[in-house]
């Protein structure tokens, strides 16, 4: 039988590696859904590749010129918008993979676990601004929850759920990213053709900035926290600059265990594709015995604050934690505009942080007000 999957945000970076992967395998799955944000020819290109039954571009400027691109495939619907993106979520699938970039993925993950018998997320925002609620609501539907991000992919991969109490640590690891050696001062004048630039993965570009002030591994603090219903406390990162070993998870009793990969998203999107089974990938496979020297650093907490933040985030309640990732959505989109230098990031996130760590949130809807009133908050604070 194959495997029937979506693919939201199928033109971005997991979007392509899911793409790639599936296919290499045509014969075990059958694409039903396929979403992009702007996208128009790419998401044509792959509508004719992978056959769907359905696609929608959410930002629907494109919509004439895409049912344009597909005229002659009257089998492929063609819908675009916000609202067309939601109801997609309602499709049944076997998998629904959500790689949107950024919160504005929630209400479609929301949605696919109700239709999806597993919803695999790389889609790391809406877990940092609404995990509680999120874990809740897919428990309820009885959706399984793969990890994507290669992090808690590797987690889960160790993680046994058997043993939880045994489990002292989940240790992340973090390659530094490209300013792992600047000096402070350095650092807050990159460029945003210097942030994207990552040593070791090749990302979308929001991503690579997070990965080069740190944010991305302070979101993947508070993800890991959700997803494996783990202690703020006994979340610890750990940079390892050539990202072979993708975390660790620490038992009482001295055992760590750990997975190791070459740094391609393929590796953790295969596992979530053919879960509970394995497939082949179309990458290159480790080779230990070239592995010579694996090194471990403690995080410069001085010069990249964000890890700090999302501890003190998580002790602070959900509202610290909309903040944020919202500040620093905002901030990063200002950044790769060029309209705000690399240390204002961390300036506008901590400022927000201030104003907004004591709020409370109680439903979905408090979730996106306060989102929104983070994002208006920190434009506001760009433009003084
Ligand atoms: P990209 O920027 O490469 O792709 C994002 C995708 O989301 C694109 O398909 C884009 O469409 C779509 N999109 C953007 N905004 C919207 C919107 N408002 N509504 C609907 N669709 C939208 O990002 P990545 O693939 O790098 O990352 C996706 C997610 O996965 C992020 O949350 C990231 O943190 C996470 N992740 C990524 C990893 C990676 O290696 N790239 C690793 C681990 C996690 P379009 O391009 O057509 O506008």
């Amino acid at each position: 039988m194959k495997k029937t999957i979506s693919v939201f945000g199928a033109t971005g970076s997991i979007g392509r590696s899911t793409l790639d992967l599936i296919a290499h395998n045509p014969n075990d799955f059958t694409v039903r859904v396929l979403t992009a944000g702007k996208n128009v020819e790419l998401l044509a290109a792959q509508a004719l590749q992978f056959k769907p039954e359905l696609v929608v571009l959410a930002d629907d400027g494109g919509y004439e010129q895409l049912c344009d691109l597909l005229s002659a495939h009257k089998d492929i619907q063609v819908t675009a918008g916000r609202q067309a993106l939601l109801d997609a979520a309602d499709i049944e699938v076997d998998l629904c993979m959500a790689a949107i970039m950024g919160f504005a993925g929630l209400e479609p993950l929301l949605r696919s676990i109700h239709s999806s018998k597993a919803v695999a997320i790389a889609n790391k925002e809406p877990l940092v601004a609404a995990g509680s609620l999120f874990m809740e609501a897919a428990a309820k539907a009885g959706c399984q929850i793969l990890p994507t991000d290669s992090e808690h992919n590797a987690i889960f991969q160790v993680f046994e759920p058997e043993n939880k109490k045994s489990i002292s640590r989940l240790i992340l690891t973090a390659s530094g990213g490209p300013f792992r050696s600047w000096s402070h001062e350095d650092i807050l004048t990159a460029t945003p053709a210097q942030a994207v630039k990552h040593p070791n993965w090749s990302m979308g570009a929001k991503i690579s900035v997070d990965s080069a002030s740190l944010m991305n591994k302070a979101l993947e603090v508070i993800e890991a926290h959700h997803l494996f219903a783990m202690a703020e406390d006994k979340i610890d990162v750990v940079v390892h600059p050539e990202s072979i070993v993708h975390s660790f998870v620490e038992y009482q009793d001295g055992s760590v265990l750990a997975q190791l990969g070459a740094p391609d998203m393929r590796t953790p999107i295969a596992y979530c594709l053919s879960w509970p089974q394995r497939m082949a990938t179309s990458g290159e496979c480790l080779d230990v015995f070239k592995l010579s020297t694996l090194n471990f650093e403690v995080v410069r907490d001085d010069v990249f604050p964000p890890i700090k933040w999302a501890h003190e985030s998580l002790r602070a309640g959900q509202g610290a934690c909309i903040a944020l990732n919202a500040a620093n959505e905002v901030a990063v989109a200002h950044f790769l505009n060029k309209d705000i230098g690399f240390g204002r990031i961390y300036t506008i996130v901590e400022k927000m942080l201030e104003t907004f760590s004591g709020r409370e949130v109680y439903s979905l809807e408090d979730v996106i007000s306060l989102d929104k009133e983070v994002r208006m908050a920190s434009g506001n604070f760009i433009n003084l």
